[in-house]
């Protein structure tokens, strides 16, 4: 059953992360998210939003705009939509517990002519991304018959929006707050001056358990950029 895996893992009264609810989020909106999640490796948690949940890959290395690498992708449990705003930390003792940085977030349009399900099963899912740091085409490939049988591949296809030798580290701040990993670990207020990215995110929903959660990590939620931000996109 959906989310069940992702419940298992999770003790929901000592993690801020939010409650397996098939019924919270905003569905239908082709809604990405990459988390920079600093646990016990530092990986990046590349989530596309599909049948109303998360689907989800970690990516040790990251994604990239460069089309001649191909980055191990793990696929790992569903997570709930409410996950794709989520930035904060998780205590020491739980699952996963560290840092988690909302590292960009935007929407996608599917390709591949198929529905997302059919190219899940089939083990070639290809969709381009309009993220405030990736954008343009990408494929995620399974590799068959490869390790646990989890190991896929995030593949950046030769378009306008691929640069080689991109490096994921350049873009080491959250697209939600701009804090740095370390800003966000250390619970300090989100940045007053937006960084500059390349693009917008066009639209983007936020939960209210998280505006609450990330105003009280701000202790400053009237000057918060982020909620002046989400006032401005939470109509779409
Ligand atoms: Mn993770």
């Amino acid at each position: 059953m959906a989310l069940e895996e992702y419940a298992s893992k999770r003790r929901f009264s000592d993690t801020p992360e939010p409650p397996p609810n098939l019924k919270a989020g905003k569905s239908g909106t082709n809604y990405f998210c990459v988390q920079r999640h600093d646990a016990t490796r530092l990986h990046y948690d590349f989530r596309l939003e599909m049948d109303g949940v998360l689907k989800s890959w970690a990516i040790p290395k990251g994604p990239t705009l460069d089309p001649g690498v191909k980055h191990l992708a793990a696929h790992v449990e569903d997570h709930p939509l409410a996950y794709g705003d989520f930035e904060g930390n998780i205590p020491a003792g739980n699952y996963g517990a560290g840092s988690v940085m909302l590292w960009d977030y935007g929407t996608f349009d599917l390709l591949g002519g198929v529905s997302g399900a059919e190219q899940l099963a089939r083990g070639d899912v290809k969709f381009r991304l309009h993220g405030q740091k990736l954008q343009g085409e990408f494929a995620i490939v399974h590799m068959k018959g490869r390790g646990k049988g989890n190991e896929w591949l995030l593949i950046k296809k030769r378009d306008e929006a691929a640069v080689s030798g991109w490096d994921v580290e350049s873009y080491a701040y959250s697209a939600l707050s701009g804090r740095t990993q370390e800003e966000i670990a250390r619970n300090l207020p989100v940045r007053k001056a937006k960084r500059k990215t390349a693009g917008a995110a066009d639209r983007v929903w936020v939960s209210d358990r998280s505006a609450k959660r990330t105003a009280k990590a701000a202790k400053e939620p009237k000057a918060s950029p982020v909620k002046k931000k989400r006032s401005s996109t939470s109509a779409a």
